[in-house]
C-alpha cells in the first residue's frame, strides 16, 4: 500500500516519507521527509501516562489508536495529517476564489509537527516554494477555546427572542458574555501545565449540549482553517524573507515576525479566504460570525501556545488582542459585536493561563476534582498532581534552590547542589552540565537563535539527572525545579 496523498486544491499526488526527486521544489522535497514519527510519539505518550498511573486515559488512547488503524484513511499517515491536508485544500480553494495565482498556491505545502519548538510558521525556500509547519499543540488548544465560545453562543440562542435580545443587550453593556472565566482558566491552565511538565496534550472537557457540541465543531473547523490559512497567506503574499536581517540557523526561519503590516495582511487574506470558502459551500448558517470567532480562537490558541509553553523565540506572532482588534475592522457589525463579547471575556483568562511567575494563579484541583463542570477519565489524584506541579512552576528562585538542596540531602547526589551553585552565579551552561545534560545538547539549549520550550529543557535535565544516578522517583520533581531555575536565568531577549 502506497502513501500517495492527493492534496485537495493542487491536483498533485504527494507522498510524505517517500522518495525525493530532483525536479521537485525544495519545500516539497523537505515535506516528504517530515512525516512525524507518530509511533515513537505514541510510545512516549504511553510511557508518560503509565508513569502517571492514568489507566483510563491510557486505555482510551490505545482504543483511539486501534480505531484509527482500522479506518480507510490510514494513507494519510495519521488523523491529524489527513485533517490538515483537507483543510489546507479548502483554504487554497478560498484563496483561488479571491484571485490568488494557482501556480503560487501549488508551491506551498503544509505539515504538522510533534516537536513543540514552533507554533506555526512558513519556511520560504530560494526556489520560491514554501513549507508551512503547525504544531499539534496549537490544535489541542483550539478545542477548549472553541467549546467555551460555543457554550456561550448556545445559551444565548436557547432563549426566546425577547430574552435573547435582552441578554445580548446586557452582555454588550457589560462588555462580555457571562461565561465562567474561572472555568476557562482552569481548562487552559490544565493544558499548559500538562504540556510544560509532561509534554502531553491533555484536556479536561467541559460537557456541552448536543447543539453546543455542533457549534464547537464548527468554530474549531474555522479556527484550524485560519491557522493554516495565515501561514499559506504569507506564501501567497510573497512574504518570503524575515525582516530584520539575522535569521536563525538550523532550518528555523519564521516569517511571522514583528512586522505588523505583514501579519495583518496575512490575517486579512486568511480570514477572507475562509469566509469565501464557507459562503461557497453554502451549508453553514451565520458564516461571518463563525469565521470571525474561529479566527479569534485561532489567534488566542497561538498566543497562549507561544506565551505559555516557550522560553525563547516562540513569540513569532503579535499578541492576540492586537491582531483581533485589527481584524475586527474588516468584519460586518453583527460578527464584530458577538466576537468582541468573547474577546473581553476570554483574554484575561488566557493571559492568566500563560503566566508562570511567582504569585500567579494556579490550577485549583480541589474545585474541579469530581466536579460536574468537567469530564475527565483521570482520577482526582492526577488533578492534584497537576496542581502540585503548577505550584512548583510558580515558586521564586530561592524556594526552588532550597527544594533542590533538600533532594540532594535525601539522595546524596552532589551534582544537584553543584548545579544550584552554578545557577546562582549565573552560569546556566555549568548548571546544565552538572545536572548531566550533554555538552552539545547544552549548547543547543543555550543557543539564543533557536526556539526553546520549557518542556524541552525539563526533559533534557530529567534524562541527565537519571544518568547521574538520581533515583527515578525524584526525577520529575527535580527536573521541574531545575528547569524553572534555568527559565529564570534565560529570559527571552524580546521580552
Ligand atoms: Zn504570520
Amino acid at each position: 500500500m502506497g502513501k500517495d496523498r492527493p492534496i485537495p486544491g493542487t491536483g498533485q499526488p504527494l507522498s510524505q516519507g517517500g522518495a525525493v526527486t530532483n525536479e521537485e521544489n525544495l519545500a516539497l522535497q523537505l515535506w516528504r521527509t517530515l512525516e512525524p514519527d507518530r509511533d515513537a510519539w505514541s510510545e512516549h505518550v504511553r510511557e508518560r501516562l503509565a508513569e502517571l498511573g492514568a489507566e483510563a486515559h491510557l486505555s482510551r488512547f490505545d482504543g483511539n489508536a486501534a480505531e484509527w488503524g482500522d479506518s480507510p484513511w490510514t494513507h494519510h499517515g495519521s488523523p491529524v495529517a489527513g485533517m490538515v491536508q483537507e483543510l489546507a485544500g479548502q483554504v487554497k480553494n478560498g484563496m483561488a476564489a479571491l484571485g490568488a495565482e494557482p501556480a503560487r498556491l501549488s508551491t506551498v505545502y503544509v505539515t504538522t509537527t510533534l516537536q513543540h519548538d514552533v507554533s506555526a510558521q512558513l519556511q520560504p525556500f530560494p526556489d520560491g516554494s514554501g513549507l508551512v509547519t503547525i504544531a499539534d499543540s496549537v490544535f489541542g488548544l483550539i478545542s477548549p477555546l472553541a467549546r467555551h465560545a460555543a457554550a456561550a453562543l448556545d445559551r444565548l440562542n436557547s432563549r426566546p427572542a425577547p430574552a435573547r435580545i435582552a441578554r445580548s443587550y446586557w452582555a454588550a453593556a457589560r462588555g462580555s458574555l457571562a461565561e465562567d472565566p474561572d472555568l476557562l482558566f482552569a481548562l487552559l491552565r490544565y493544558y499548559t501545565v500538562n504540556q510544560r511538565v509532561f509534554g502531553l496534550a491533555a484536556n479536561l472537557v467541559r460537557p456541552l449540549t448536543t447543539r453546543a457540541e455542533n457549534i464547537a465543531l464548527l468554530i474549531s473547523h474555522f479556527a484550524f482553517q485560519f491557522v493554516i490559512g495565515h501561514e499559506i497567506a504569507h506564501h501567497v503574499l510573497a512574504h518570503g524573507s524575515a525582516p530584520g536581517g539575522a535569521q536563525p540557523s538550523g532550518g528555523h526561519l519564521p516569517v511571522c515576525s514583528e512586522d505588523q503590516r505583514r501579519e495583518l495582511e496575512a490575517d486579512l487574506l486568511a480570514h477572507r479566504a475562509v469566509l469565501a470558502e464557507a459562503r461557497a459551500g453554502g451549508s453553514v448558517a451565520h458564516p461571518s460570525v463563525l469565521a470571525l470567532l474561529g479566527a479569534f480562537v485561532a489567534m488566542v490558541a497561538i498566543h497562549l501556545s507561544e506565551r505559555g509553553l516557550f522560553l525563547r523565540y516562540g513569540f513569532t506572532h503579535p499578541t492576540a488582542a492586537s491582531r483581533a482588534e485589527r481584524l475586527y475592522g474588516e468584519a460586518d457589525p453583527q460578527a464584530r459585536l458577538v466576537t468582541r463579547l468573547f474577546t473581553n471575556a476570554l483574554l484575561p483568562a488566557v493571559e492568566s493561563a500563560a503566566t508562570f511567575a511567582p504569585g500567579a494563579t494556579v490550577f485549583d484541583a480541589d474545585r474541579y476534582a469530581g466536579s460536574p463542570l468537567i469530564d475527565t477519565p483521570q482520577p482526582s489524584q492526577y488533578l492534584h498532581t497537576i496542581a502540585g506541579c503548577d505550584r512548583l512552576l510558580c515558586r521564586p528562585p530561592g524556594f526552588l534552590m532550597t527544594k533542590l538542596g533538600e533532594v540532594a540531602d535525601v539522595t546524596g547526589l552532589p551534582a544537584l547542589r553543584a548545579g544550584v551553585a552554578a545557577i546562582d552565579s549565573g552560569d546556566t551552561g555549568g548548571a546544565l552540565r552538572s545536572w548531566g545534560v550533554r555538552p552539545d545538547v547544552t549548547a543547543g539549549l543555550l543557543d539564543a537563535a533557536q526556539p526553546l520550550t520549557f518542556h524541552t529543557v525539563l526533559e533534557e535535565i530529567r534524562k541527565g539527572l537519571l544518568r547521574q544516578g538520581l533515583p527515578a522517583e525524584h526525577g520529575r520533581l527535580s527536573a521541574i525545579v531545575a528547569a524553572k531555575l534555568v527559565e529564570f536565568n534565560i529570559a527571552d531577549p524580546r521580552q
